[in-house]
């Protein structure tokens, strides 16, 4: 039986952070995270539909999404279509259903991080911040250091949005999943981000999901290869030596070995082509 005896919806974010000063209340976005797995201690639940958090917009070279955007909302949005090659669009995209994308908020989405969520790969890789209460701002790769919940997201600080900034237009992008059916949950995330002047890597990030419980930055792989000509066999050099130190989280499915594979196999394949 649900232990839920209050919903509130307030109409001011002051209102809302005084019900969350209630250790009894949490914050909810379209819930469906909530919905399954409600903490013992909570009894209310606050949402946050009427503070219009789901404004969408392009200021001068940064994007603005709002906290409360639904996943369906931002894979429509075609302001984002031609941005950073449409890495976001796609990510959004494969959220589950129409019917969960239309209730899976962006807040929601970054803080309880699943390794399947799709959203944290893909900001991951771009500069730009998530917005809290109090217009705080912490870097995406800064926030993802840690579980978003363990850092007081959905308690005392309820994410308003994310700032993004936005390409030159120099650069080239990819974003790949893969699971083994069309209905599972991924197994590996991989999104990318490269620019080459006469075949030297000027500038190179990768992200990948999925693999472990937070995303992760190939820092390692992206310092190997910058200032160098891209070959097959140093990135796949770099990839092995980088997975050493990544946590490979278990997964039922298949080895960790077949994960760090399937993964340096899709990277090289992404990279290899724009060139
Ligand atoms: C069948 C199914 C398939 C799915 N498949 C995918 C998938 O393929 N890829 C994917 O990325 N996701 C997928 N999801 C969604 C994902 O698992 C999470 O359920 C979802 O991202 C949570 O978003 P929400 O808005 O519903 O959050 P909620 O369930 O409302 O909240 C989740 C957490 O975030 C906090 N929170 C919510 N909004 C805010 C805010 N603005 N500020 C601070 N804290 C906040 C809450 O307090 C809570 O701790 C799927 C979900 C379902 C049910």
């Amino acid at each position: 039986m649900s232990k839920i005896k209050k919903f509130y919806r307030p109409e001011n974010l002051d209102t809302a952070l005084e019900l969350l000063s209630d250790e009894k209340n949490m914050v909810i976005g379209g819930g469906t995270t909530v919905a399954m797995n409600v903490p013992g201690s909570i009894s209310g639940l606050v949402s946050l539909k009427k503070l219009q958090l789901s404004e969408m917009k392009v200021t001068g070279s940064k994007v603005e999404i709002g906290g409360g955007t639904t996943a369906q909302e931002l894979y429509k949005w075609e302001g984002i279509n031609n941005v950073w090659g449409g890495i976001l669009t796609s990510a959004c995209r494969n959220i589950g259903s129409t019917l969960t994308r239309n209730l899976v908020t962006v807040g929601g989405n970054i803080v309880s991080v699943f390794p399947w969520s799709d959203i944290p790969v893909v900001l991951m890789l771009l500069d730009g911040n998530v917005v809290s209460t109090g217009n705080n701002k912490v870097p995406f790769q800064k926030y993802f250091e840690k579980s978003p919940v363990s850092q007081g997201y959905g308690k005392d600080k309820i994410i308003t949005g994310i700032e993004i900034e936005k390409n030159t237009g120099n650069e080239g992008y990819f974003w790949e999943t893969f699971q083994k059916t069309k209905v599972d949950f991924a197994m590996t995330t991989i999104c990318g981000l490269i620019k080459t002047e006469n075949k030297i890597v000027k500038e190179l990030r990768l992200a990948i999901g999925a693999v472990s419980v937070l995303p992760v930055r190939l820092t390692g792989v992206e310092n190997a290869l910058i200032g160098k000509e891209l070959t097959e066999s140093a990135l796949r050099e770099a990839l092995k030596k980088e997975f050493e130190n990544v946590k490979i989280r278990d997964d039922f499915r298949v080895s960790k070995g077949y994960i760090c594979e399937v993964t340096e196999n899709l990277i090289v394949k992404n990279l290899m082509k724009g060139l």
